[in-house]
């Protein structure tokens, strides 16, 4: 393959490619030593000439051997089982090991070495700084890579136009581009590497800000909403519906909800809290507050379960009402489901409750005037769109079913306005969580059964690696008949699992609440929102193979109602160290916040908001569970940046207006800003 193919195939094609191509780590030279200088079991650097290559046996115990010189003395750099590492080196070249060094009778050795691979002019460029590592394509060497970079850094690290100006560099410390460049790839030291790499970690931040503050101020332009006002006599009536006080938390939500409603642009709102903050009630009031108003609301949950429950919940708060409310769901007759359509459509219907599965099915409104969608982080700027109707938006309020890690809601979550309903309803009590060892667990049982006895319910959660995958489900089933047969011989057990069609489901959920069953036995389907307040033990088996949020998603299932919580954490016989860790550490904390940090910490957005179709491109150099504190600046200075120049039309911020169209104005849909 020729270079310019390598290069390419690495998304390599110009000069300016190079430039930003920056490097995935550096080799520290400083604690280089000469050979005859070396310490043993302490990391060091060598550089030296290969004397010789040797290697010994064969399949499965191969051996090769690197011999290399400096001026002062010899060491051995062995490989085992890596023959193919015998085809690397040749006498003559000059390489770098890095290791713990032992010594062997007359001789230094370093077993798997980290390897470079030198050039006289790496080896002047590395004398008293930091290496560059670059990740590389095939074809293209790390050597290769270096010069190809030096060489473009020396030619054109002047080219590039300058995209930060002046006063912000100035405000938040920040070198120009050309030293940056220069420092990025090359530092002489820890100093110039991290004011560098600081340098465009802000910048691809503060331009990823820029575009969502550009987004937010397009929709205000961009959309009309109808002014849904709430009036003194209609906030009454609305909050007579619940039984009990507002918390302080919901009572700063439900202003902020009611001013954007008011408004005649969308209002698009997310509301986050932990498990048990009670958000239910702001969704309901922004409903009932739509509906009041002559318009239609709908809200959409993750899964069928959630919303025959929200449809249950509105419909007792509703009894006296002549709010005409609908549930569409997957599971209809499709006879129904053209019912409601119809109704929706002529609007004889105000309020819809369903699934994601109601924007698919070309569902149209008569006056939609608000959607609610709750416990859902897959709902990104695209789907929105999708009930908008020309210059027409309804507002949207989002809620979340854990609290976001902050530097998430800062960026995935960032074109939406927040809310964060801190606090619990009065008499809530934490929910008592234990890690259950295998010789705890008969008594843990029997505690389960005495609060069975007492009338309680409780319930078994056991994971699933896939929902959808027939033998895993049969592994619920398989605890089940365990249980049944086991320690919970004298109970009334339900099932409950993702493979079970929605009419089963809702029976079992149904039967539950009913108190038919006394223990579901369930796999994570019960993680959102389910609300059953009689319920207040929980088994999780297996708890290691779920994420933190996700455990305190379920732990939130119990501990509802007046009676305290408890959850059962049943660690396998010999759990890894790490897991048995973290599932300790959840045990100690009952800070939905927290966790979700923490979570985030150990491991990384991916997992835990991989599925929110943010459709935000991912992000060169910025790690967002590292660089909190720069996220934190570069959106305030896009804040400031806005507020003098919402349309970024001054000359001096054309380079970086540029940048955030090129990068965001296919994903963010930005159109012609300003
Ligand atoms: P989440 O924020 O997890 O969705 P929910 O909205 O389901 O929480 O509320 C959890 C429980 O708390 C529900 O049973 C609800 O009726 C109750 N609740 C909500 N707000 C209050 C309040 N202000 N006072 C007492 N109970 C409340
Ligand atoms: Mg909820």
């Amino acid at each position: 393959m020729r270079l310019a193919e390598s290069l390419e195939r690495k998304g390599l094609r110009s000069v300016a490619d190079l430039l930003f191509c920056f490097p995935r780590e550096y080799e520290d030279f400083r604690d280089r030593r000469a050979i005859a200088d070396l310490e043993a079991d302490v990391a060091q650097t060598i550089v030296g000439e290969v004397i010789e290559v040797e290697s010994k046996g064969g399949f499965g115990k191969s051996r090769v051997g690197v011999v290399v010189e400096d001026q002062t003395d010899a060491l051995r750099a062995m490989w085992f089982n890596q023959a193919f590492m015998r085809d690397k080196f040749h006498p003559g070249q000059r390489v770098q090991f890095s290791g713990k060094p032992k010594r062997k009778g007359l001789r230094w050795e370093m077993v798997h070495p980290r390897v470079a691979w030198l050039e006289d002019t790496d080896d002047s460029a590395g004398e008293e700084g930091l290496l560059a590592v670059y990740s590389l394509t095939e074809g293209v060497s790390q050597h290769h890579m270096r010069r190809l970079v030096a060489a473009a850094v020396t030619a054109h690290a002047d080219t590039p136009t300058e995209v930060l100006p002046a006063p912000l560099r100035d405000q938040y410390g920040l070198p120009g581009l050309a030293d940056a460049l220069r420092w990025i790839h090359a530092p002489r030291n820890e100093a110039q590497r991290d004011t560098a790499r600081r340098r465009f970690i802000f910048q691809e931040l503060l331009v990823l800000q820029l575009a969502l503050a550009a987004r937010r101020l397009q929709h205000r332009l961009g959309f009309r909403a109808p002014e849904l006002a709430v009036d003194r006599q209609l906030d009454a009536r609305i909050r007579r519906l619940f039984p009990f006080e507002l918390t302080a938390g919901q009572e700063k939500a439900l202003a902020e909800v009611a001013t954007d409603l008011a408004l005649d642009t969308p209002m698009n709102r997310l509301v986050q809290g932990d498990v048990g903050s009670g958000k239910t009630v702001v969704a309901l009031y922004a409903l009932l507050a739509c509906v009041a108003n002559g318009y239609q609301a709908v809200l959409l949950a993750p899964t069928e379960i959630l919303a025959r429950q929200h449809a249950a919940t509105l419909a007792s708060l509703l009894k006296v009402s002549r709010v005409r409310s609908r549930l569409l769901v997957g599971g209809l007759a499709e006879r129904e489901k053209a019912e409601v359509r119809a109704g929706l459509v002529a609007g004889d219907i105000d309020l819809a409750i369903g699934t994601h599965a109601l924007l698919q099915e070309k569902v149209r409104f008569a006056k939609l005037g608000l959607a609610v969608i709750d416990e859902q982080h897959k709902f990104g700027v695209r789907q929105r769109a999708a009930l908008r109707q020309g210059q027409h938006s309804p507002h949207y309020l989002v809620m979340t079913a854990t609290p976001i890690p902050r530097t998430l809601c800062m960026t995935q979550f960032g074109d939406l306005d927040v809310s964060v309903l801190d606090g619990l309803p009065p008499g809530r009590q934490p929910v008592s969580t234990y890690v259950v060892r295998p010789a705890e667990a008969s008594r843990w049982w029997e505690f389960v059964r005495k609060a069975l006895r007492d009338g309680r319910q409780a319930y078994v959660v056991a994971p699933l690696v896939e929902e959808s995958d027939a033998t895993a489900a049969a592994s619920v089933e398989e605890s089940l008949r365990a249980l049944a047969e086991g320690e919970l011989a004298d109970f009334r057990l339900g099932l409950l699992h993702g493979r079970m069609n929605a009419s089963d489901k809702d029976a079992a959920m149904e039967a539950f609440r009913l108190r038919e069953t006394q223990v579901l036995v369930s796999t994570t389907v019960i993680e959102v929102g389910v609300d059953v307040a009689n319920a207040t033990i929980m088994t999780v088996v297996s708890p290691e193979c779920f994420g933190l949020s996700q455990l305190h998603q379920l732990r939130g299932r119990v501990g509802r109602g007046m009676h305290a919580g408890y959850c059962g954490l049943l660690v396998p016989e010999e759990p890894a160290e790490a897991a048995l860790q973290r599932i300790e550490a959840f045990a100690a904390t009952t800070d939905g916040f927290a966790l979700a940090e923490l979570d985030f910490r150990m491991r990384g957005p991916g997992d835990l908001f991989g599925e929110r179709q943010s459709g935000l491109p991912p992000l060169h150099i910025a790690d967002l569970a590292r660089d909190g504190e720069v996220l934190v600046e570069a959106r305030n200075a896009a804040a400031d940046l806005f507020a003098t120049d919402p349309g970024l039309k001054h000359p001096d911020h054309a380079a970086l207006r540029r940048q955030m169209l090129r990068r965001y104005g296919a994903s963010l849909d930005l159109g012609d800003v300003g």
